[in-house]
């Protein structure tokens, strides 16, 4: 089935506020009139609220790389979901491949950021994957099904179309190695089957992203694939040729 395909910008820590203002215009002129792909970028939380009101209304959603796991409180230096909507965001990503490793973030951590932020209102990007070790320890699968259970338990079943999962292989991320276009579509195949187990009747809608090292060079052969619905994109979204050619192929693919 055709499902549209979503292309999202992780920029990670990277560009202030002016830096971040002009790279989105830059990819706002590049990529208007693009009418079949949803585009969506996730600047530092810092730029956020510039970004958002630049954009409001436009066919580029901004939204949040991060949260926490708590409405307000005595939480130094953390951001909740409630936050990010009322600056703007209309998404947040949750379960990041680098949070979990570098910020040690569990699979109950991501769980509660999850469930908080369709609370909120806001749309939701679940990171999933294994690392290398894994996927040579034949614990792919295992690894993908522990992390989206935990990821989506408290995750209302009525909110399934707020929800896309981006299958992350860690191996792939800002190595410029990127998963095969036939092993990511195993892996997506295997998740669109978690999902319909999840959410009964709706796995089919779903947009299931796939992200590591997504270049224009290999975006048509991944989005191609039948369970591939789009790319979460690092390194890439941050040269705005690159990143509206990825839009346009899929954005062609569409039509
Ligand atoms: C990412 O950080 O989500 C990512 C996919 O990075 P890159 O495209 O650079 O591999």
């Amino acid at each position: 089935m055709k499902r549209t395909f979503k292309i999202v910008g992780n920029w990670k820590l990277n560009k202030g506020i002016q830096e971040s203002l002009s790279l989105a215009a830059e990819v706002t002129e590049l990529t208007k009139g693009y009418q079949s792909v949803a585009i969506g970028i996730a600047p530092v939380s810092l730029s956020l609220h510039a970004l958002a009101q630049k954009h409001s209304g436009t066919h580029i959603h901004i939204g949040g790389q991060n949260t926490y796991f708590e409405k307000s409180g005595a939480f130094t230096g953390e951001c909740s979901p409630t936050l990010l909507k009322d600056a703007g965001a209309t998404f947040c990503i949750v379960g990041h491949s680098e949070r979990r490793q570098i910020f040690k973030e569990s699979n109950e951590d991501i769980g509660k950021k999850a469930a908080l932020c369709l609370e909120a209102g806001l749309d939701l990007i679940v990171c999933c994957g294994e690392t290398e070790a894994e996927r040579e320890t034949n614990k792919t699968n295992a690894i993908v099904e522990s992390q989206l259970k935990a990821a989506l338990m408290n995750c209302p079943k009525g909110l399934a179309k707020n929800i896309t999962i981006a299958y992350e292989p860690v191996w792939a991320i800002g190595t410029g190695k990127s998963a095969t276009p036939e092993l990511a579509q195993e892996a997506h195949g295997f998740i669109r089957g978690l999902l319909e187990t999840h959410f009964p009747g709706n796995s089919e809608h779903m947009v299931i992203q796939y992200g590591g090292s997504v270049k224009p060079g290999n975006a048509e052969s991944l989005l191609k694939m039948p369970d591939i619905d789009g790319a979460l994109v690092g390194g890439a979204s941050l040269k705005p040729e690159d990143f509206a050619q990825i839009c346009n192929i899929a954005n062609n693919l569409s039509n």
